[in-house]
């Protein structure tokens, strides 16, 4: 038999099936166009979105769940809408969480990546992401992402790596990149630089020493005095160089130009001042570390102070440290302060709270810390970043991280981009041992540049991983190697539309692909050969910033808290459409998700419902088949019509499917995947299922003496709208849909997929108001009659007659559609009445009063308990609204047709209640 689906809903069967189906017929691949498609080519224009690389090492997690969901749905949604849609998947190498996950194995095998040397380090990296690298991409596989997986890219591919040494060179020769000494964040465990950006700060309970330095005479010894000062890091004294007071101070104005001894050290160091100085802070008199500290490198800058470094990389104290040589920084702290007490130097201990950087990957605690490294001069890249989003070049979704953005970029520092790895794309610098200069170099050299000798050894550091991932929007499209013969995806897909990502990521990567992007690509002439604008240089036009997934508490998911929800459990529990729809259902700009997993269950019961009636509806096509009713493939595919002569029900679902296709894209254009969602679901579940199923059940009469032509009418709606109604929620419930569209097609459908199709677009003039004016009246009629016979008890089974009052107008739409009324309310005859009959209970609604004739008494005390609650809960009503619109700041602020809508609230209570105090003042009194 044709269109046998299973009778149970299991999407586990299907979605392996259409998952390994789209990735082996690679549906979704996006050629190389010949000819740019810039703005509107034969193909469509393009949308070009760009998954945020996850890391190599990485697991899928709701965030990237999420995430992923909300591009898939922008992608299907722009593809079936007749852009040309190119999705590219790709990962980032990750350069210090991938180190650490092949050490932690080195560990477990007893030896260390020293103990290995760089190179067959490397190897064994890349040994380990040959076996377990594509983990997270094979996930993303199998929930049905649709991406153009031919394009796939790992950021340390050979044509990637291209393009990350040829922007170091060009910035190198625009004297944009420098080697310099700077205090850095160090990382002891991972040894090496880390940014800004990745170290958290924790408050921590700590001390604050305060330490007495001897003020030495003249002649350079004690003179009895002390000038006191506070630290937080004791041990880094070990490297003081000054102390500085404020010029102003007038504690300290006898001390201008003297000189102290550092207790432990022995050494003189000199009184300096600086209008820097806090007076107020600890005594007023600072140490200063110029090699531990920002601020106090700063000072010894201006001062032109000497550094001394006094740890070394693992974070132990070194030579410069005299007898604590080879301590723990932690230990060499103990014992200086035990030192200190017992030469009678320590002046007290406080309790005191700083913030405390640790490491974002070990959570180590880093060291502020003097070292050599590779800077990127930032500030005429970050100028340009700045003009394109101030320009609205680049727009943000929330606005408010737009703000957030210029926060940032307007007190933004170098960037340093050396990290001491060994995983990851080596700087491509050389120094020469005989010249002592630096030769940079797009080709691996064999000689320095400057003197020709040959004693020269590569850069030992590799480059920050934003490095690499910033400059994706430029390098997945060819650059630097742009030209006649190759520059068809960079022509067509760059800028791209839109870049989907988490708020975390913003200074990280996005700012960083606005500054890379606008840097490189203005270099690259546009199609026509023109210079490149501003505008066309961005790397994306479009910024969605994605809210945080919490748990069904709104708590945030975190390990320790053990509230963690593995997406890839929760899909394998209810299938990815259901999960996927979790999701959309409550995404919208700036508004945080509380995962419930009892929501998911709701939305696996919607793909059920779905099922459900495609079983029905493929039941009939085979009981209509026998009677010689088929229709045809051709009339399926596009948007429906109906004749206006057609049967209420079928105009009424003709412009609900219109009038859902319509809010479904004006929601998904600004980024409301819940209004979207929502609105397919109220139409899936409650339109069509519930009311025209029901109600189409009247018209498909197979028998001998059917009228034929009626039957094929109603039929042929029912299955185009069902067909549309499959691809407008493809892009949210992308395997239910596709298994039941090619079902409907009975195998022999017109595309490849759903996929392929075209998305549902109203046409004004299928938006029949009136048929849905005319339907909401029935619908009406029928609510209120199943309430009133749950009221009075009337059997089920029962069918009875209904009275109804109703303005003469009204007449002819009940009467036509009477039939609709007795089937879906159990209604024997509709009576049309001047009064309904004393004696019934009725309800009554500002268009119409109805009554359902039951023999039967009524009971009078429950009759007025439900008056008298009826017109309470009319009174509340009434006054809130009054309230409402009697609040001239809110009449102000709320858009006209709420207020329209709540006038007309007002009015329709206000008849109710009228209609309930007339029926409780005739019911007779006791
Ligand atoms: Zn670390
Ligand atoms: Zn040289």
């Amino acid at each position: 038999m044709p269109h046998d689906l299973p009778k149970a809903y299991d999407p586990t069967a299907i979605e392996d099936h259409w998952a390994e189906y789209w990735v082996r017929e690679n549906l979704f691949a996006q050629p190389t166009p010949d000819t740019p498609i810039q703005n509107q080519g034969p193909g469509g224009e393009p949308f070009t979105i760009l998954l945020p690389p996850p890391n190599v090492t990485g697991r899928l997690h709701m965030g990237h769940m999420l995430n992923q969901t909300e591009m898939d749905i922008l992608t299907r949604w722009r593809r079936m809408s007749g852009r040309r849609a190119l999705w590219l998947p790709g990962t980032d190498h990750a350069g210090i969480a991938t180190q650490m996950m092949v050490e932690r194995q080195l560990t477990s095998e007893g030896t260390t990546r020293q103990k290995l040397g760089r190179e067959a380090f490397v190897e064994r990296v890349w040994e380990w992401r040959r076996h377990y690298g594509g983990a997270i991409l094979d996930q993303m596989k199998r929930l049905g992402a649709s991406v153009d997986w031919q394009r796939e890219y790992f950021t340390m591919d050979e044509g990637l790596s291209v393009a990350v040494r040829e922007a170091f060179v060009r910035l190198y020769d625009q004297d944009l990149i420098y080697r310099g000494a700077y205090i850095v964040n160090w990382c002891p465990r991972c040894q090496t630089a880390i940014s800004d950006l990745e170290v958290v700060y924790d408050e921590h309970k700590g001390h604050l020493w305060e330490i007495r330095y001897p003020v030495l005479g003249a002649d350079g010894m004690d003179t009895g005095e002390f000038l006191t000062i506070a630290t937080t890091r004791p041990e880094t004294m070990l490297g003081d160089v000054a102390v500085a007071i404020h010029p102003e101070d007038e504690r300290y104005l006898h001390l201008h130009g003297k000189k102290l001894r550092l207790p432990l050290m022995n050494r003189e160091i000199p009184v300096i001042l600086d209008e820097w100085v806090s007076r107020d802070f600890g005594t007023g008199a600072v140490k200063v570390t110029p090699a531990h500290d920002p601020n106090d490198f700063a000072l010894g800058e201006r001062h032109h102070l000497p550094s001394i470094n006094v740890m070394d990389d693992t974070g132990n104290i070194n030579a410069e440290g005299g007898s604590y040589a080879g301590l723990d920084r932690y230990v060499a702290r103990k014992r200086i302060v035990a030192d200190l007490e017992a030469q009678g130097l320590l002046a007290g201990i406080k309790d005191h709270t700083n913030n405390v950087g640790h490491c974002d990957r070990c959570k180590t605690v880093v060291e502020p810390r003097l070292s050599t490294q590779w800077f990127v001069k930032i500030e005429p890249l970050a100028q340009r970043a700045r003009d394109a989003v101030r320009q609205k070049h680049i727009r943000f979704t929330p606005e408010m991280y737009e703000k957030t953005y210029f926060e940032w970029m307007d007190n933004i520092h170098d960037w340093c981009i050396s990290r001491q790895l060994w995983w990851g794309h080596r700087i491509p610098a050389w120094h020469c041992s005989t010249c002592h200069k630096i030769t940079v170099a797009r080709v691996d050299p064999t000689r320095c540049a400057h003197c020709g000798s040959d004693k020269i050894t590569q850069e030992t550091d590799v480059l920050d991983t934003w490095f690499s991932s910033g400059l994706l929007p430029v390098s997945v499209f060819g650059w630097p190697n742009i030209n006649a013969q190759n520059r068809g995806d960079f022509d067509s897909f760059y800028p791209t539309s839109l870049l989907v990502t988490g708020f975390d990521i913003l200074f990280f990567w996005v700012a960083r692909m606005i500054m890379l992007g606008c840097w490189f690509a203005a270099d690259v002439p546009m199609p026509d050969g023109s210079p490149r604008s501003l505008a066309d240089s961005v790397p994306f036009r479009e910024v969605y910033i994605h809210a945080l997934v919490r748990d069904a508490n709104r708590e945030k998911m975190s390990k320790t808290k053990g509230n963690v929800i593995d997406p890839i459990e929760i899909v394998k529990q209810y299938g990815t459409d259901a999960v996927r729809f979790t999701l959309a259902s409550m995404a919208s700009p700036g508004t945080d998700i509380a995962f419930n997993v009892a929501r998911t269950e709701g939305y696996r019961a919607f793909a059920n419902k779905i099922w459900n009636a495609a079983r029905f509806l493929f039941m009939n096509v085979d009981r209509a088949a026998e009677i010689g009713i088929a229709v045809d493939p051709s009339a399926l595919g596009s948007m429906p019509t109906a004749a206006a002569d057609a049967p209420l029900e079928a105009r009424w679902i003709v412009a609900e499917l219109h009038s859902t296709a319509a809010k479904v894209n004006q929601s998904l254009e600004i980024y409301r995947y819940d209004d979207a969602a929502n609105t397919i679901y109220q139409f899936f579940w409650g339109s069509f299922c519930d009311w025209y199923l029901e109600i189409v059940k009247l018209r498909l009469d197979f028998s001998e003496t059917a009228d034929k032509a009626q039957t094929k009418a109603a039929f042929t709606t029912l299955i185009q709208v069902f067909e549309a109604a499959l691809r407008l929620l493809s892009p949210f419930m992308p395997f239910l849909t596709e298994e039941l569209w090619h079902a409907v097609y009975d195998g022999n459908p017109p595309a490849k997929s759903i996929a392929l199709t075209h998305f549902p677009q109203a046409t004004g003039a299928a938006l029949n108001q009136a048929a849905m004016d005319q339907m909401a009246l029935v619908q009406g009629l029928i609510v209120e009659v199943r309430a009133l016979r749950k009221e009075i008890g009337v059997e089920e089974k029962a069918v009875t007659p209904i009275e109804v009052r109703t303005g003469a107008d009204l007449h002819g739409v009940f009467q036509q559609n009477s039939a609709i009324v007795e089937r879906l309310a159990r209604v024997s005859e509709v009576r049309f009445v001047q009064e309904i009959s004393a004696g019934l209970s009725k309800h009554h609604t500002p268009t119409f009063d109805v009554a359902v004739v039951y023999e039967r008494t009524i009971d009078v005390p429950a009759e007025r308990d439900r008056l008298t609650k009826d017109i309470a809960k009319y009174e509340k009503g009434l006054a809130a609204a009054e309230r409402q619109l009697g609040n001239e700041g809110f009449l102000a602020k709320a858009p006209s047709h709420v207020v329209e809508g709540l006038k007309k609230q007002e009015a329709e209570t206000r008849l109710l209640l009228e209609k309930a105090r007339a029926a409780l003042a005739t019911l007779p009194t006791q």
